[in-house]
């Protein structure tokens, strides 16, 4: 097993990606729009959080489970393992708590005042269970969910995870795939400049690269399947399970796990949980991938790719407005900021503008991340040894 520092997924100096996952493209196909702002910016919603956390501890807590089971340990053993983590990961630990404080002291900036700006403050806390401050997605409900999930789906499973040659469970996967192709135009410095000017061009060098990272590789009845967790807040039924066809995430993981097992893979096992106040209810659905499917689903890959690379080159992603009501409206706060931003153009200039759009933004409800990555690509890629 071999682990990689975290890398950008852009090629250097600019903003044409070439290591892409299921969120980025995600992103892209939705809205451009919204792929600038969520993955070249890096923009995130402040409320996102408790989502990722309760989703990324319920993944981790079954994949301990699965370690255990799978290298000998019995049912109850990998269980006390697997709520044992949930218990210690959401318990706020003695020390210092970091805070975002909002004072209401007036700031000025370019010669506006604002009301509120937020300050980072540090105060001494006790131990305590985490609480997100949300009705479904709690430490109770996280552990019951786990509990319910395996006692559902643990010992009596007819999905059994699949032993990887190496001697090793086949249970959270990162796996990362070169295309035979790449970004079309790639900057280099050591070349002649091919833009009287302008940054110099080359042939390709740097294949696109497809990352992910699958739960869980099963053998059931008669097949190979990917598994995939999802939790969920509304009530699941067929329309649920229909929705993952067709889908980005489930062909890129159907796609990826037949190139890197060399075997037909059926296609995806979703076990969803709906989280509610006062119960956790499972079920368990297929979506199937045929080969033309996965084959179509390439093609348009390579045409996305080549439209992602033509927007930044250009320098501009338009808005799909009819994206706006069906996404959530994610950004919707960020484009009224900026149509602010034009309507006040003849008042002020425009750095003071650009300025005053960003304080908008950032005393808003959105916050920038360190990285403009999604947090698959290449956050911390394992490379698993498959064979
Ligand atoms: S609010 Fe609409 S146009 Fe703006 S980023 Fe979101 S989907 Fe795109």
């Amino acid at each position: 097993m071999d682990q990689q520092a975290s890398i950008s997924p852009f090629l250097p100096g600019t903003n044409i990606q070439f290591g892409w996952d299921s969120t980025s493209f995600g992103w892209l196909k939705t809205c451009a729009r919204l792929y600038q702002y969520s993955m070249i910016e890096g923009w995130r919603s402040r409320g996102q959080h408790v989502h990722l956390d309760f989703g990324s501890f319920y993944h981790a807590a079954l994949e301990l489970y699965d370690r255990h089971k799978a290298t000998g340990a019995d049912h109850n053993e990998a269980l006390y393992e697997a709520v044992k983590y949930c218990l210690e990961v959401t318990w706020v630990y003695p020390g210092l708590e970091t805070v975002e404080v909002r004072e209401v002291e007036p700031k000025t900036e370019g010669g506006i005042s604002w009301g509120t700006h937020e300050v980072i403050q540090q105060f001494p806390v006790e131990g305590k269970p985490m609480d997100w401050g949300h009705n479904l997605k709690t430490r109770e409900t996280l552990v019951r969910s786990v509990i319910w999930y395996l006692e559902e789906f643990g010992e009596k499973d007819a999905a059994q995870t699949v032993i990887l040659a190496n001697g090793k469970p086949a249970v959270e996967l990162s796996f990362r795939l070169e295309l035979d192709y790449g970004p079309k135009q790639q900057p280099r410095s050591d070349g002649p400049s091919m833009i009287p000017g302008g940054i110099s061009y080359t042939v390709q060098q740097q294949p696109y690269i497809l990352s992910g990272h699958l739960d869980r590789v099963v053998s059931f009845q008669d097949g190979i399947y990917v598994m995939d967790r999802k939790t969920s807040s509304t009530t699941i039924g067929s329309y649920y399970f229909d929705g993952y066809n067709p889908d980005n995430q489930m062909s890129l993981y159907t796609f990826a796990s037949k190139v890197i097992y060399s075997t037909p893979v059926k296609g995806v096992i979703i076990d969803a949980a709906q989280i509610a106040v006062g119960f956790t209810r499972f079920s368990r659905g297929f979506t199937f991938r045929t080969e033309a499917q996965t084959e179509e689903w390439l093609v348009n890959t390579k045409e996305w790719l080549a439209l992602a690379e033509s927007y930044a080159t250009k320098g501009f992603l338009p808005m799909n407005d009819k994206s706006c009501n069906i996404y959530g409206g994610q950004f919707v706060e960020k484009m009224v900021a900026l149509n602010g931003l034009r309507l006040q153009m003849d008042m002020v200039d425009s750095i003071t503008t650009v300025r005053l759009c960003m304080l908008m933004l950032l005393h808003g409800n959105y916050i920038k991340v360190d990285g403009p990555y999604t947090e698959n690509i290449f956050a911390i890629i394992v490379i698993i040894e498959f064979v």
